[in-house]
């Protein structure tokens, strides 16, 4: 069930092509500060609701970022073997773009999510005419690949920016970090250079573990040519669950939702939690480790670095452009919401979403 209320959604469109057998969902939340930005999700599994979920979520990333854009996403229902067969990939892209004409870029800009990338990005533009109906393209498209790292990029300045609020020491802190794809292993590598030790990573194989740091640019390497950071051979080898419950300063969960729940947070022990991964952290475990004075950075302040590329790619912004105002636009808005929450006594979460909706009502007159 979506409830409506004072934001959204605007729009909810089933598109169904009979001849391509294409079934997807677009859900256009609120376009009050522009077009309906957020990524095309293509799993089996995919529902209105969730695509609902997360255009409101892109609702507030856009807001708190300052960005031209308001909230939006869409679905595509395919099947596995759909998705790893890269001929129908194409033609369900390109006869979704073509069913967006009008649509995108007017009121919707696509981007990458799950099972879709520069190539899908390529494909959707394709069938739609329009090179604005989509960001996250190739870079012979005009386009800032989201594999250049820019969410990474961005967890990495919002976890350095909550450790400075917190008083912490850059050079003592150890970090976890779990799920090592595009998320963890950039914010991993940026936090390396810069000093921090990181002293565990995970992926769905498995988590590798040394409290004395992990070499990440090796990992990186490990991880590239074996599918596993397992096979990283200088720590102890835990199951990926094990991850959450390390003796660390910093937890980076970078991969999948709801992995901190009511079944292990008792476990947590790190000071700071910045979410790389959208929604990891249950409602109900979020409010103990409020209790427990546990610095979370929310998902939609923390891992805004994609759409802020997003944007620039859109301006026609340079690769070292978007990393500089993802570096500024993070770092301001991290301790904006972390002196607000301070200042309120609520949580960051709260403090983030009182703002991004105070700008939304602004906009909508
Ligand atoms: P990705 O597919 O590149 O990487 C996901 C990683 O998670 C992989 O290394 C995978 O092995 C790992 N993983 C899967 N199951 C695991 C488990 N049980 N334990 C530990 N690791 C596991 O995905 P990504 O683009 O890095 O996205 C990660 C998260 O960040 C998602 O929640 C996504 O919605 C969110 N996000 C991504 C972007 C972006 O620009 N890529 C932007 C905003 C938010």
């Amino acid at each position: 069930m979506i409830e409506k209320d004072e934001f959204g959604p605007e729009k909810i469109l089933e598109i169904y092509n009979p001849k391509l057998r294409l079934n997807a969902i677009l859900v256009i939340d609120n376009t009050a500060l522009g077009p309906g930005k957020g990524g095309i999700r293509m799993t089996p599994s995919v529902t209105k609701e969730e695509v609902f979920r997360l255009a409101r979520v892109m609702t507030w990333k856009c807001a708190l970022a300052e960005l031209p854009f308001g909230g939006g996403k869409s679905g595509i229902i395919a099947s596995d073997e759909e998705i790893k067969d890269k001929k129908r990939k194409r033609e369900l892209l390109k006869v979704f773009g073509k069913a967006l004409r009008g649509i995108a870029p007017e009121t919707y800009i696509a981007a990458p999510d799950i099972n879709t990338g520069e190539e899908e990005m390529r494909w959707f533009v394709e069938g739609n005419g329009n090179l604005n109906s989509a960001t996250g393209k190739p870079k012979d498209l005009g386009g800032l690949p989201h594999e250049l790292g820019f969410t990474g990029y961005g967890v990495f300045h919002s976890t350095l920016v909550a450790l400075e609020f917190l008083g912490l020491d850059l050079n003592e802190a150890k970090v976890a970090v779990e799920g090592f794809g595009n998320v963890g292993s950039f914010a991993a590598k940026f936090l390396a250079e810069k000093g921090l030790k990181i002293v565990a990573v995970s992926d769905s194989k498995g988590c590798i573990y040394n409290e004395n740091g992990l070499d990440v640019e090796k990992l990186i390497k490990i991880k590239k040519e074996s599918g596993k950071v397992i096979e990283y051979k200088e720590g102890k080898i835990l199951p990926n669950s094990a991850i959450y419950g390390l003796n660390v300063d910093v937890l980076i969960p970078a991969a999948l939702a709801d992995v901190i729940n009511l079944g292990n947070v008792n476990e947590i022990k790190a000071k700071l939690i910045v979410e790389g991964a959208n929604i990891p952290i249950t409602s109900d475990a979020e409010k103990i480790l409020n209790e427990r004075n546990v610095l979370i950075v929310p998902d939609f302040i923390a891992n805004a670095g994609g759409v802020i590329s997003s944007y620039a790619e859109y301006m026609g912004f340079e690769e070292k452009k978007a990393f500089k105002l993802i570096e500024e636009k993070i770092k301001k808005n991290t301790k904006l919401v972390l002196e607000k929450a301070s200042e309120k006594n609520i949580s960051p979460r709260e403090a983030a979403l009182e703002i991004a909706k105070e700008r939304v009502r602004r906009a909508m007159g």
